[in-house]
C-alpha cells in the first residue's frame, strides 16, 4: 500500500499514487502563483 502525503489517501500501487499526487502538486502550484499575484497587487 502507499499513502499520499498531502490527504493520506491509500493507493494499491505507486503508479495510481503518483498519479494522484500530481494533481495535490498542481494545485500547490496553483495556489502558490494565485499567491505570488496577491503579493504582486499589494506592493
Ligand atoms: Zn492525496
Amino acid at each position: 500500500m502507499h499513502q499520499c502525503y498531502y490527504c493520506e489517501q491509500m493507493f494499491d500501487t505507486k503508479e495510481q499514487l503518483f498519479e494522484h499526487v500530481e494533481v495535490h502538486s498542481d494545485m500547490e502550484r496553483n495556489k502558490e502563483i494565485t499567491e505570488r499575484k496577491k503579493k504582486e497587487k499589494e506592493n
